[in-house]
């Protein structure tokens, strides 16, 4: 495991084998996960020696920035990061009100074929590490300069799909050794792994979920997640209302709206019967057009209309606002794009 993934109880067991104090180990995670260093040099307060012998056997995870596109509407900015094994993927840094929110992948590429994703695309290459989660964090917090205050685990991957790395990325975010941001400003977005929901309700956190429902029954869902196949929306709500009772969390369900295909009346009707009378929250998105698919975006009256409907009913509705328009192209395009052209330049 690298360093920077590790626990202070494992990095004082590295730290014990090279004969140190284990007060050590928190001076380490300290210098990683406080002051965000990116490299030993930087870690003045521990002997040099020690520093050098680190860097030999336990080099630190570092993100490079490939590149940041900056929206000229917004805040908004979108990372373009370089694995240590040479992959890519993505971030975005929003301002809102209430704070800085920092959007992480989770995986590079994804193996859950959402028709409508640009992220899986390609299939999954592989998980990312906890270092690889939190350094997404941390590489954003450098480079701006500020705190960041939330972290949706929204970009690219499945996160339950890489269930023991995230639990331990959400570990040490929220840590008090570490940035210590509060569990409840963590969002964890499923696809809808039910066994996997069920098992984040045991944890005994405070995150808060997010379900990708995006069509109130399972012919319609089938079509456009795979996932519907081996998990139908019946047991999907009922792990949903486990998790609200367990944590004591509203759920948000995310819902894309794509026009014609799962934006009509009859559906908002549909899903507003699926969540009456449970702690529910609607986060509709109005899709965003991916190149290789012919999916066209909600017209605004029919969002308006969908969002009506389901409030009629009680059901508490927003619209994603819309940050960084001008470069937002949907989740895992700007990787995409950038292995074609790399791909391009190499014929
Ligand atoms: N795998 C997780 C996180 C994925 S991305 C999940 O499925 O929840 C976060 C949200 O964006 C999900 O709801 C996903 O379905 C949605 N999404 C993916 N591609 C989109 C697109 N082109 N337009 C709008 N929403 C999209």
């Amino acid at each position: 495991m690298d360093i920077k993934s590790m626990t202070i109880a494992q990095i004082a067991d590295v730290l014990r084998e090279l004969g140190q104090p284990a007060y050590r180990a928190k001076q380490l995670y300290s210098w990683m996960h406080v002051q965000l260093a990116t490299s030993y040099d930087e870690m003045s307060n521990l002997p040099k020696a020690l520093r050098e012998a680190l860097a030999e056997s336990y080099p630190l995870t570092v993100l490079t920035k490939v590149v940041r596109l900056d929206s000229r509407l917004d805040e908004t900015k979108k990372y373009l990061f370089r694995l240590p094994d040479g992959n890519v993927i993505e971030s975005v840094r929003m301002e809102y009100h209430h704070g800085v929110s920092v959007c992480i992948s989770s995986q590079v590429g994804c193996r859950m074929g959402c028709s409508f994703c640009a992220s899986t695309l390609g299939g999954l290459v592989r998980n990312l590490t906890p270092s690889e989660m939190l350094e997404q964090v941390y590489a954003i917090t450098r480079d701006m300069g500020t705190r960041v205050d939330n972290v949706v685990v929204m970009g690219s991957g499945e996160p339950l799909d890489n269930y023991d790395n995230l639990l331990a990325f959400v570990r040490m975010v929220t840590d008090e050794n570490g940035l210590h941001i509060s569990q409840r400003n963590i969002t964890v977005s499923t696809c809808g792994l039910v066994p996997m929901l069920r098992k984040l309700a045991d944890e005994d956190l405070t995150i808060t979920p997010a379900v990708s429902l995006h069509a109130p029954n399972d012919e319609l869902r089938k079509k456009l997640m795979p996932v519907a196949n081996a998990y139908p929306i019946p047991e999907l709500m009922d792990a949903a209302w486990y998790y609200a009772e367990k944590t004591g969390r509203r759920m948000t369900f995310e819902y894309s709206l794509i026009d014609g295909v799962n934006d009509t009346p009859a559906l908002a009707k549909q899903l507003a019967g699926l969540l009456r009378g449970h702690p529910a929250h609607v986060n509709l998105i109005p899709v965003n057009p991916v190149r290789e698919r012919n999916y066209r975006r909600s017209l605004v009256k029919n969002v308006l209309q969908f969002q009506k409907m389901l409030e009629n009913e009680g059901i508490h509705v927003t619209i994603r606002r819309e940050l960084g328009s001008d470069i937002d192209a949907a989740c895992g395009q700007l990787r995409r794009h950038y292995e074609e052209s790399k791909q391009e330049l190499k014929v």
